[in-house]
């Protein structure tokens, strides 16, 4: 037997057995050995039943009586009375009524653990799991682990095939260096997968985690480690600083830079000049100005003869910044071009000779850049904004369009805790803007409930009415009965015929055409509407100043960085503005709507919702899902420092990853899916 081998092979394991297994993903000896347990069940602490006290508590006792009862249509309780040589107590389970079956035996003394607690007029353990007592291993301090039951897998049945696999547990080669293991302390592979599965007293336990999740996290900094020396390894071009230059942009601006701008400015020009590529992200929460900041370097890059790719994720973006950076550039005889999808393809092939002959400095576009025509002279700065939304292959297809590297300038709005960061990210260099123009005012957000609409409906209005602009936000493009969610189209008829049927209210949703987008984003630029109705297109980027008010329907069903990435669009100039998150239904407003509701700091609301979901569901599927950390927690800076003072040491003593072959394997797989370039 090895760890390939199939579980259905092993002795005891039956056809059901097999299914079961097979239907909670175990496979394999490996699979089943790295099924961490859920949970221990802690038996080494018996309480006398006359001794018991409120709390989580264990008793060893046998059964008296056991009855179970249907109280309604799919509520049946279960009622047992326990007893032991102090006493009697009472048990209930709901909806558990394989429990009579199982307490039938009144010879058999059981473990019963769980809440005692004042339940129901009287003191009693509610749901307590049970355990023969003969089941459980003396030898082993009472510390039962409890695995995950899916599709009807007993954790008895787990447990019962681990100590089959014992033996072999115990003779797992290891996959950390030794010195690693040596230096911080490290139980072994096989010591520490035994000490998770049986474990004899709770330090067990913590050791064992402790070290897989040091491993899981080195294969993930040593990649990032290794990516950032790869890098370092790089040819790009050095765009020389000067001074001259820099200093006229920033003198012919209509505003005074703010200190954080300057400091990511002058981070970007310094890198510029160096011939290792730039690798830089640029972080800064909605409306910090990050777009200026990008168009210095830019300026740079272009007074130095070299072209600059800008890269976006929608097409109202795209042209947003080609007329932002036009404005701020051409002055400067630099010619500035937008590609996208409602460029014809008339206009498509003198463009595309113009950027390849070098007669346009500066391209602007979405995905549509990436296509092989697009070819330039000399590509010397790719600017990507909102790069999380960009997959790691279509980064590397725009960064392959030069002979050599070019320097990449990555902007996002979606901050990143640091701690994920470091991990994800710990081959990039980070500039933060963290203040805002000294003008603005903070946006004040209030959470309703629908049942104040008219009122709310009227504070808006009173905004309109001194001249400014609001966006009403909801999620669906159609009526769909099934989906209490506000569609747009029904919110735009609905909102001609209420309060604001004297105002000009526009429509914007995803399947409008791209000209047709641009052209009603046009018109609410130019205050041409009051009021903009809207799906979540607005989300990114969207510049009108002038927009002081934003209601976002249904703002239960969006997620924290969402509704911070959303509110993002009011606050962009010196009048106060405001955000209206108008719940679904009266019920009581989430945690995560009282955490908007209460903080503008995007990392802080980025840090609680890393907490709340994780960081799969944040930063997207592709690419942190399949990071896939099972056991370490992105919390545990401590953990997190250490690791990265591992894999640096590692690789600057040379030492050869090919020698440790699952290591090795592992982080090459995280190299490809982390790297930027
Ligand atoms: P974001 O970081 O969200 O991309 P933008 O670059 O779109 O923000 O900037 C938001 C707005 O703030 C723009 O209208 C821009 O002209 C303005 N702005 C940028 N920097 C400053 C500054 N230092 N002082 C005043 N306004 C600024
Ligand atoms: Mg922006």
């Amino acid at each position: 037997m090895n760890v390939s081998t199939p579980l259905s092979a092993i002795k005891g394991v039956g056809p059901k057995t097999a299914e079961q297994l097979h239907l909670s993903g175990l496979h394999t000896v490996h699979d089943l050995l790295y099924f961490l347990p859920r949970k221990h069940e802690d038996y080494s602490e018996v309480s006398k039943i006359s001794d018991l006290t409120p709390g989580k508590r264990t008793i060893n006792a046998t059964c008296e009586s056991v009855i179970t009862k249907n109280v309604r249509r799919g509520m049946r309780v279960t009622t047992a009375t326990l007893a032991d040589d102090s006493g009697k107590v009472q048990a209930v389970w709901f909806n558990q009524a394989y429990r009579a079956t199982q307490l039938k035996d009144s010879t058999q003394t059981f473990f019963f653990s769980g809440d005692f607690d004042f339940n129901y007029n009287k003191y009693q353990f509610t749901n307590p799991s049970v355990e023969k007592a003969s089941k459980i291993p003396v030898q082993n301090g009472r510390l039962l682990p409890v695995y995950r039951s899916v599709k009807g897998l007993k954790s008895q049945v787990v447990r019962k095939l681990l100590a089959e696999l014992r033996p072999l547990m115990a003779m797992l080669p290891e996959t950390l260096p030794n010195d690693i293991i040596k230096k911080y302390s490290l139980l072994s592979l096989a010591d520490a997968l035994t000490a998770i599965h049986f474990p004899t007293k709770s330090e067990d336990v913590a050791n064992g985690k402790r070290r897989l999740a040091f491993e899981e996290l080195f294969e993930l900094l040593l990649a990032s480690q290794l990516n950032k020396q790869a890098n370092a390894k790089l040819r790009g071009w050095s765009i020389p600083f000067s001074q001259a230059t820099i200093a006229t942009f920033v003198s012919e601006l209509p505003f005074d830079l703010t200190p954080a701008q300057k400091q990511a400015a002058w981070d970007i020009l310094q890198d510029l000049e160096k011939e290792v590529p730039m690798n830089r992200l640029l972080q800064g929460d909605v409306g910090a100005g990050k777009t200026v900041v990008a168009a210095a370097a830019a300026r740079q890059v272009v007074a130095a003869g070299f072209q600059v790719a800008v890269l976006a994720p929608t097409e109202i973006l795209a042209s947003q910044h080609a007329k932002t950076i036009a404005n701020l550039l051409e002055p400067y005889g630099i010619t500035v071009a937008l590609l996208s999808g409602s460029v014809t393809s008339k206009q498509r092939k003198p463009l595309l000779s113009e950027l390849k002959e070098g007669g346009v400095h500066i391209i602007i576009g979405t995905h549509a850049l990436l296509e092989p025509a697009v070819q330039f002279r000399n590509l010397g700065l790719v600017i990507i904004d909102e790069q999380h939304r960009f997959g790691v292959g279509q980064r590397q297809k725009l960064l392959s369009k030069s002979d050599r590297m070019p320097h990449l300038l990555a902007m996002t709005a979606t901050p990143i805790p640091r701690s994920l960061a470091l991990t994800l990210y710990g081959e990039l260099d980070i500039s933060i803007i963290n203040q805002k123009p000294a003008e603005r005012k903070p946006i004040i957000t209030k959470i309703w409930s629908p049942v104040s609409r008219a009122q709310l409906y009227a504070e808006i209005d009173s905004e309109l009415e001194n001249g400014r602009q609001g966006y009403v936000v909801c999620r669906l493009i159609d009526d769909n009965p099934n989906n209490e969610s506000k569609s747009v189209e029904l919110e735009y008829r609905k909102l001609q015929n209420s309060v604001f049927g004297h105002r000009r209210i526009g429509l914007l949703h995803g399947r409008m055409k791209p000209a047709d987008k641009q052209q009603v984003m046009e018109r609410f630029l130019k205050h041409e509407y009051d009021l903009l109705v809207s799906t979540t297109v607005v989300e990114v980027g969207v510049d009108v100043p002038n927009a002081t008010t934003m209601l976002i329907e249904d703002a239960d069903q969006y997620g924290l960085s969402q509704l911070h990435q959303l509110r993002g669009r009011v606050g962009r100039s010196s009048h106060q503005s405001y955000c209206y998150l108008l719940t679904s239904d009266t019920k009581k407003p989430s945690q995560r709507l009282k955490e908007v509701e209460r903080s503008n700091d995007g990392f802080y609301l980025a840090e609680v919702d890393l907490k709340i979901r994780g960081p799969g569901e944040i930063y997207g599927k592709a690419q942190h899902g399949a990071l896939n950390l099972q056991i370490a927690s992105l919390g545990d800076t401590k953990l997190i420092a250490e690791v990265q003072d591992a894999a640096k040491r590692f690789v600057s003593s040379g030492a050869d990853l090919l020698q440790y072959k699952q290591l090795s394997r592992n982080v090459e797989h995280y190299q490809r899916l982390t790297t930027l370039n």
